[in-house]
């Protein structure tokens, strides 16, 4: 027994639970540290309908719950709590988890995913759980029969926006461009919705309140002529794409520019022995399929790496399924 593990996997979307499956069914035992939301991105979306195998579809956070049951169904380990401190600069590495506990492995999986990106105004963070929200999903039961607007073109504001009109009376969405990103058929979708409108090559440059508690408005900049005007809202959600969860590794490991972790040759980092996943290090698929891929991946290579450099240890934590 030792108090040391053999693969910490830090986050639990689909990429941590997978690396998770593949680690424990590797018999790695492996400890997963959750992170504030279990089950990521995909437990504030909802129809999740291009994962194969799922014919008809699936929510997300079912999804989600799935994927953790038959992770831990072979002996994976979950511990809620956030990692706040990580020290890579030496073996073993160490997890601290919600400023207290520290745990030590002989190799790490990151796979903590990505977060909505914000506007940046003042009055978007003032607003925010008060008219102004990210994730539809969580937040749009309480716009029904009220007007919202929805800032962004690409997937998550058409599926946002489609998602709304089940409560709103009616769904603007508002982009800085004349065509969208989204998807063709995410497109068509939002296009054919009577409920939906679109205001184009715009931006919000001001939420407004007129009790200063709660959203009343938003003044919208016509980006060609630069005419400003104030059209009276009473939901705000943002859906302008997503940021790397990577604050932690920051001067520990290589990122690019936009922060996310760069790999190669696989999952591996610049750092032997840390290997990463999932939106945390990828910017250009983002898909629930190619995170789980991913995941797998870093499993097979944490998985060699152990082979290869340590023996591999019974953790004092883990009690046989
Ligand atoms: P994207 O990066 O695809 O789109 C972001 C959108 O926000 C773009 O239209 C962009 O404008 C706009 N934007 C960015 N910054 C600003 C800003 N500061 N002010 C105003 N507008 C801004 O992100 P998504 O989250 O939509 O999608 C990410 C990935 O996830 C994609 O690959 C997508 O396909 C996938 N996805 C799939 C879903 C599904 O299949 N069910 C659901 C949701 C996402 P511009 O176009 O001008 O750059």
């Amino acid at each position: 027994m030792s108090n040391r593990e053999n693969v910490i996997i830090v986050g639990s979307g689909p990429a941590g639970y997978t690396a998770a499956l593949y680690a424990a069914r590797a018999n790695l035992m492996p400890l997963v540290i959750e992170g504030a939301t279990p089950g990521g991105q995909l437990t504030i979306t909802t129809d999740v309908e291009n994962y194969p195998g799922f014919v008809h579809g699936i929510q997300g956070p079912e999804m989600m719950l799935i994927f953790k049951e038959q992770a831990d169904r072979f002996g994976a380990r979950f511990i809620s709590g956030s990692a706040t401190d990580i020290t890579l600069n030496e073996s073993p590495f160490s997890v601290t988890v919600d400023e207290e506990a520290v745990y030590s492995a002989n190799s790490l999986i990151i796979s903590t995913g990505a977060s909505a990106k914000l506007l940046g105004l003042e009055s978007e963070t003032r607003f925010m759980g008060r008219g102004v929200s990210a994730c539809a999903t969580c937040d749009g039961f309480f716009f029904r029969d009220k007007e919202v607007i929805v800032v962004g073109g690409g997937d998550t504001a058409m599926e946002e926006a489609t998602f709304l009109t089940k409560f709103a009376s009616a769904v603007y969405v508002i982009h800085r461009r004349d065509s969208l990103r989204a998807s063709k058929i995410m497109q068509d979708r939002a296009f054919e919705n009577p409920k939906l409108h679109f205001i184009w090559d715009s931006v919000i440059e001001e939420i407004l309140s007129e009790d200063q508690m709660v959203v009343s408005g938003v003044k919208i900049k016509h980006l060609p002529t630069g005419d400003t005007y104030d059209k009276p809202i009473s939901g705000v959600f943002i859906a302008i794409g997503h940021q790397p969860n990577s604050e932690l590794f920051v001067d520990k490991l290589t990122l690019n520019e936009a922060g996310y972790i760069l790999t190669s040759e696989g999952t591996n980092t610049n750092v032997p022995g840390v290997f990463a996943c999932g939106d945390v290090q990828d910017w250009t698929y983002r898909q629930a399929v190619t995170a789980a891929g991913s995941g797998c991946m870093a499993a097979i290579d944490a998985d060699r790496y152990l082979a290869e450099h340590h023996e591999i240890l019974t953790p004092i934590l883990y009690t046989a399924t």
